[in-house]
């Protein structure tokens, strides 16, 4: 196997169990190093460190799959994996939909498969795991006999590997059209044209969480996408609901799950920019008991950070301005670069522009399917707050 030496100062990061090693960070290979090949990793004094899968062309050289220096990496130890992380959701407690393997959190850099039931959906998100591709479907045909997996590798972040964005089925053609359940309500979901991999599990436990707030209440929610929380919204009891969202799709599979719910007399979903729409509403005086916002993440790079700030401040303070005194706002951000503190003081600053007193009701994360692993920030993506705004 291929030895990749590191050089004899290195970030902390990687002895404390970080599982990227970047290029800089090398010292020497020895052997002749393919892209994709899964290398040994040592210390400058020769101290194994893990093994991992080895990338010459991306700035991380290296991802480390395990600390262990006999285990040997193949089909079955994907097998293995796969049932670990199985076995993990099941202890926390789901049963039919889930992510099933959140990359780095789960021991298995930039591999995604969300579990829809019996569907599953895969992304390889690097070149190095990838090639595993075949083997990642056995193991899903083995673990799970499922009715269909379907390919969402259509995602740029695959082009830095060297990758092609493609999608498509990895097991016998099926109907990518599936309904899924999740807290009693049914929401189609599109596999093969839907936002990422079709749907936001990482929110499913977060929108349990309105429960008591929007009970008679009318309620706004923009950044909608298929209506998950504003169907929640009217399943709980609230008195109206109205869903916002750019995209023309998005909305025709809202309102369809409405119906699927019998949930369409209160709640309905329009097409509608929500940066414009709500500053309009302001100015028109508009006022729900509830507004929710959920927007896609604003910013990938910290070049564009201060821009993603300001979107926030802007869209939340907007938000804002739409609650009756004593209502709430439900604020979600999933931009990695955005951490929990910066988010707080940023609707701290919305409020203190928008002249409202908030409180804070609750702030948790993404759902514990999608695990934060404290020493490696980038699993510590969404942020959830509700506030009571006076
Ligand atoms: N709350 C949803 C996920 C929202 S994803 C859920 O839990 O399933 C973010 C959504 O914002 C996408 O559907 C996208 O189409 C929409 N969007 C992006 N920009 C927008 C804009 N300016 N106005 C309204 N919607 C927008």
């Amino acid at each position: 196997m291929v030895k990749v030496i590191l050089k004899r100062k290195i970030a902390p990061r990687v002895l404390l169990g970080h599982p990227w090693i970047f290029a800089n960070e090398v010292d020497r290979i020895e052997g002749t190093l393919s892209g994709g090949d899964v290398v040994a990793v040592y210390t400058h004094d020769q101290k194994f460190v893990g093994q991992g899968y080895a990338n010459p062309r991306s700035q991380i050289l290296v991802r480390l799959l395990t600390r262990e220096e006999r285990v040997v990496i193949d089909e079955q130890y994907f097998v293995d994996r796969i049932k670990a992380c199985w076995t993990y959701r099941q202890q926390i407690g789901y049963t039919e939909n889930c992510r099933l393997v959140f990359g780095e959190a789960d021991g298995l850099p930039q591999l995604i498969i969300d579990k829809f039931n019996d569907y599953f959906v895969l992304q390889t998100l690097a070149l190095g795991i990838d090639r595993w591709k075949p083997a990642l479907v056995n193991a899903l045909q083995q673990l799970f006999q499922p009715k269909g997996i379907y390919e969402r590798n259509d995602v740029p972040v695959r082009e830095l590997e060297g990758l092609v964005q493609q999608k498509g089925f990895l097991s016998d053609p099926f109907d990518t059209r599936i309904i899924i359940q999740e807290n009693g309500l049914r929401f189609h979901v599109d596999l093969a044209q839907g936002q990422k991999t079709g749907y936001f599990l990482d929110q499913q436990d977060n929108r349990r969480a309105i429960r008591s707030i929007v009970k008679g209440a009318d309620v706004l929610g923009a950044f909608t996408y298929t209506g998950t929380f504003e169907i929640h919204a009217a399943q709980y009891g609230a008195r109206s609901v109205l869903g916002l969202d750019i995209s023309a799709q998005a909305v025709a599979q809202a309102n369809e799950n409405a119906r699927l719910n019998n949930l369409q007399d209160r709640c309905r979903f329009e097409v509608a920019n929500a940066f414009d729409v709500l500053k309009q509403w302001t100015k028109e005086k508009k006022q729900y008991d509830v507004v929710m916002l959920d927007p896609p993440a604003f910013t990938k790079s910290r070049a564009t950070l201060q821009k993603a700030i300001t979107g926030y401040k802007e869209i939340n303070l907007r938000g804002m301005k739409l609650v009756r005194p004593g209502g709430f706002l439900v604020s979600s951000s999933c931009t990695n670069l955005v951490g929990p503190d910066l988010f707080l003081e940023i609707i701290g600053m919305a409020a203190k522009d928008a002249r409202r007193t908030i409180r804070q009701v609750c702030f948790q994360s993404q759902s514990p399917d999608h695990p934060i692993i404290p020493s490696m920030e980038n699993t510590h993506y969404l942020k959830f707050l509700i506030v009571q705004v006076q």
